[in-house]
């Protein structure tokens, strides 16, 4: 890290003074919830089979199980704490949080923020921007605009403007309502028409449906295409969906498509879908084909590298993903918007999504029916976000933060951190090969996630009622572990996996999520931790001969 970083200027004004006393109080409270995580930790027991996982902090932040109600029951001292009580409490916020920064950090697709973004943001928190208007939060309604701009650009759109939010949920919502609104141009002022429905992928997010309910538009009404081999709509079932829905009298509003998911990467053909978006609309003389968005939140990455340098990308088994991705967003230009988490694979804290649109109509669909924004709107002075976003007050911090990233790191420098996650991905997947006990079984991803199976032993399988009971009882174990404040790998579980997309070959299976390169050496120790954990798993359930008791288990969300 640059050295400069560690030395702070002279104040310069009474504003840099807080801003310094600010920062060593945070040092104050941060040492006090690192101390609090390691004192938990020592009053562990030392594990036989892992000596080193107490040395550091895990990925998690020690916690035990509690009752939500009770401990409600229980909170009624309303005496102003002091300053040791309210450490206390600081630290038992972070009880139970997942930290990004350990190694053994392998659960999702949570990587730690770059720390130019994070200061950036942090600094926004510190002197409470809010970007409802320009006139209360300045440029930085400007620098929204321009990262939209910005990323409009990589997905072929030369005007686009956009909206920072609170994580990719929002950017859906706000998709499936710029739809709403443009296909029932009235419901802006007298609510919603019972005919309208949208389409997503089998493969697509599961909070799609919530987001149709929120809007009102009703869980039912979203409708999910069956998926092929390869995680994108079947063309067919697409097509007959369009036509059985337009025969019923319903009125499409969206489609919304893939653009990259957590696991199997589900990337819609870009191209495919919009010619037969474009087909049924002049079939059936419709004023206009249904909205088309990609939730990219993930696949938005693959974007940074522009197709034609996809040469720079050595290794070609690498260059091979990126290209059929890139072969697949062929035709993002012809969309309607799309989402980016920056949060997720943009290297920025939370929160820093944003919601693009190829154009700027947008802020007229997602108002109240009675504005029109023009060209005075876009004076400074007379910016007013407020009547298109969910939020009135606004948090900025995501602004800064991925503006900051996308100037330091540049276009390509996005595109090399891609590639960098997909070797992790494959010195990953050596590193179980070269263990020999798991079988990786996502080769086929376009992702940078692992997922594996693990082999339990039939005399195992014949206590529990199903190898899926087995599988979510050994992850239960593993997470207790983690939960207590070991320091071993956090990694997930996928009930029902299906092996290269195919209904027919499912099984539970389980999935690391590298965000960063490490060595072979640190990739042949998270393995060798996971099966250790393994074998004692088996060992104790043939020792105890006991059956396994039926689990409460909802499927873990990804
Ligand atoms: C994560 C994700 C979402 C939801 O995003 P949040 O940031 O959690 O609100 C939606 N779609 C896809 C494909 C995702 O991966």
């Amino acid at each position: 890290m640059n050295k400069l970083l560690h030395i702070p200027p002279p104040p310069i004004s009474a504003e840099s003074e807080g801003l310094q006393a600010l920062i060593n109080y945070t040092q104050v409270l941060d040492h006090h919830v690192q101390q609090r995580a390691r004192t938990c930790q020592s009053m562990l027991p030392a594990l036989a089979f892992a000596p080193d996982a107490l040395t550091d902090t895990g990925p998690k932040y020690p916690i035990r199980a509690f009752s939500y109600l009770d401990e409600l029951e229980r909170d009624n001292d309303e005496t102003p704490a002091d300053e040791n009580q309210l450490l206390d409490e600081v630290a038992r916020y972070f009880r139970g949080a997942i930290r990004p920064q350990s190694r053994h950090s392998l659960f999702n697709m949570v990587p730690e923020p770059s720390v130019a973004a994070t200061a950036a943001a942090w600094l926004a928190t510190a002197y409470n921007t809010n970007s409802l208007m320009d006139a209360f939060g300045g440029e930085a309604l400007l620098i929204e605009q321009q990262v939209a701009r910005r990323i409009g650009r990589w997905a072929g759109w030369t005007h686009a403007m956009g909206i920072a939010c609170n994580g990719g949920k929002l950017t859906l919502m706000y998709a499936i309502k710029s739809a709403l609104s443009r296909v029932a141009p009235d419901s802006l002022r007298t609510g919603l028409p019972p005919d309208i429905v949208i389409l997503c992928s089998e493969g697509a997010h599961y909070c799609v449906e919530h987001a149709a309910s929120l809007l009102g538009l009703g869980s039912d009404n979203c409708l999910r295409v069956p998926a092929n081999s390869e995680g994108r709509m079947c063309t067919e079932a697409l097509r007959r969906t369009l036509n059985e829905q337009h025969a019923c009298g319903r009125r499409v509003a969206a489609i919304i498509c893939c653009g990259g998911t957590t696991i199997n990467f589900n990337c819609e053909d870009t191209h495919e879908v919009r010619e037969i978006s474009q087909a049924f609309a002049q079939e059936h003389h419709l004023k206009q084909r249904p909205y088309l968005h990609l939730d990219s939140v993930i696949g938005w990455l693959y974007l940074s590298l522009p197709a034609a340098d996809k040469h720079q990308i050595s290794c070609p088994r690498i260059r091979a993903r990126i290209a059929e991705v890139h072969h697949r967003l062929r035709d993002t230009s012809g969309f309607d918007s799309l989402g980016v988490d920056f949060h997720k694979n943009g290297l920025c804290p939370y929160a820093s999504s944003f919601f693009i649109a190829r154009e700027r109509r947008f802020m007229d669909e997602l108002g109240d029916g009675n504005y029109h924004y023009t060209d005075k709107d876009f004076q400074y002075g007379q910016f007013r976000a407020y009547r298109y976003t969910f939020e009135n007050s606004r948090p900025s911090q995501g602004i800064l933060a991925a503006w900051i990233n996308l100037r330091k790191l540049g276009r390509y420098g996005y595109a090399a951190y891609l590639n960098r996650l997909h070797e992790a991905r494959d010195a990953l997947t050596h590193a179980l090969e070269r263990h020999g006990l798991f079988r990786v079984l996502n080769h086929a991803s376009l992702g940078w996630e692992v997922v594996f199976e693990i082999p339990f032993e039939s005399d195992v399988v014949a206590l529990a009622s199903t190898r899926q009971e087995l599988a979510m009882n050994f992850m239960q174990e593993c997470w207790e572990r983690v939960d207590a404040g070991y320091d071993l790998p956090l990694f997930s579980v996928v009930p029902e996996y299906r092996i290269d997309n195919d209904p027919n070959a499912v099984t539970t299976a389980f999935f690391l999520y590298p965000m960063r390169q490490r060595s072979h050496y640190e990739w042949d120790e998270t393995v060798a931790l996971i099966a250790t954990q393994f074998h004692l798993f088996q060992s104790r359930l043939r020792i105890e001969q006991k059956t396994l008791g039926q689990m409460q288990f909802e499927n873990p969300i990804r």
